[in-house]
């Protein structure tokens, strides 16, 4: 932790960066997102089990990006949100330094997007055991009972938008729940519009999203929207092969390929 409180003082001291967007004390036993701005606001910075927030949130914001030039601290899960948005054109090498932070919690420093990929080679993502088998048993379920078990999860989302607020690849300026005029999604909260909101959100994640949990953590009433997500994972990979976030990759979505075994897209 040392290493990075200095190597965070020392790009500031030489104005290589503006800003070193970290993780520090929140209330309680949590940690929270800091911005130090002066070589001292990084005595702040600390990193452990804790810091499970997605820091690559902020590289978007307009209010951060007017701090200048980030460094930014970033285990597994941000290295591959900054991919990804860096295949999204959203981000540019030359944009930030990338103060990476192993699964042993030793610092690496990143020069280019090309060595975090490389070493994403080693860390794929995997979807854990358990949750696999809970998917399993949702699919498995006849489509009357899946949407029953679905309206109920939803049921008590009222809409506070944390789940968007804390995903690195919600960054659309205006999202389509705010569209009034046609009103895609209602903006109040009820059982359809719930899930309605829901699907569309995994929608616009699948073969995007980097499972980092950001949103599922943030959610106040614990709804398992990961599994949504995760799910989503699954299914791009079984349709489109194998997935992970690479800057010359085109998104699933947002691409075709002439050779689909659909005969639709011919
Ligand atoms: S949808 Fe959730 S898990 Fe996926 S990138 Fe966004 S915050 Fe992370
Ligand atoms: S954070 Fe939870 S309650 Fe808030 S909109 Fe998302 S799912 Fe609903």
């Amino acid at each position: 932790m040392n290493e990075l409180i200095q190597k965070a003082k020392s790009l500031l001291e030489s104005n290589v960066v503006q800003v070193v967007i970290g993780y520090g004390k929140g209330t309680a036993d949590k940690t929270r997102a800091i911005f130090a701005t002066k070589p001292d606001d990084c005595n702040q910075l600390l990193f452990d089990s804790r810091c499970v927030q997605n820091l690559a949130v902020y590289l978007t914001k307009h209010e951060i990006k007017h701090l200048g030039k980030p460094a930014i601290v970033a285990p597994i899960p941000v290295l591959r949100s900054i991919l990804q948005l860096a295949a999204e054109n959203q981000l540019k090498e030359t944009d930030l330094v990338i103060l990476g932070v192993s699964p042993e919690s030793k610092l690496i420093e990143f020069e280019s997007f090309g060595a975090i990929e490389v070493f994403l080679e080693t860390h794929k993502i995997e979807i854990d055991e358990k949750y696999k088998a809970t998917i399993d048993k949702i699919k498995a379920m006849p489509v009357s009972e899946r949407f029953a078990f679905w309206m109920e999860e939803l049921e008590p989302c009222f809409k506070c938008y944390a789940c968007r607020a804390a995903c690195p690849l919600c960054y659309c300026p205006k999202c389509t729940v705010e569209n009034n005029q046609p009103q895609w999604i209602p903006a109040a909260s009820h059982l359809l519009g719930n899930l309605e909101w829901h699907v569309m959100r995994a929608m616009h994640l699948a073969g995007r999203c980097t499972d980092c949990e950001a949103c599922y953590t943030a959610c106040p009433m614990g709804i398992p929207i990961h599994l949504l997500t995760k799910s989503m994972l699954q299914d791009v990979e079984e349709h489109f092969g194998p997935y992970g976030p690479s800057v010359g990759k085109q998104n699933t979505l947002s691409s075709f390929n002439p050779d689909d075994k659909e005969s639709f897209i011919r």
